[in-house]
């Protein structure tokens, strides 16, 4: 249910993400430092899109921002998480 955009619909998932790292011009929108689009995943530097309101909110563009892959995952996803704060990530 929560990861429809990983089944079946990567053509439309991958629209989607080079959409929003585009909008947001490759700068991670959680440690505001830039994405290299030549890193790749798994690297922790990776380009990803965060959710804002979880996953299981769908792909909605608006609620999605460029990230880094270890941004992302130090997020988490506020619809699994106990923490339900939008925290300002300036730790580094
Ligand atoms: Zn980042």
């Amino acid at each position: 249910m929560s990861h429809s955009w990983a089944r079946g619909s990567t053509r439309r998932w991958r629209k989607l993400r080079l959409a929003v790292l585009t909008r947001d011009h490759w700068t991670c929108q959680l440690c505001h430092k830039p994405i290299d689009p030549a890193i790749r995943h798994p690297h922790p530097m990776s380009a990803h899109v965060h959710h804002l309101d979880g996953k299981a909110y769908g792909d909605d563009p608006d609620r999605c921002v460029a990230s880094h892959r270890q941004c992302n995952l130090d997020a988490g996803d506020p619809t699994a998480a106990a923490d339900p704060a939008p925290r300002p990530m300036t730790r580094w």
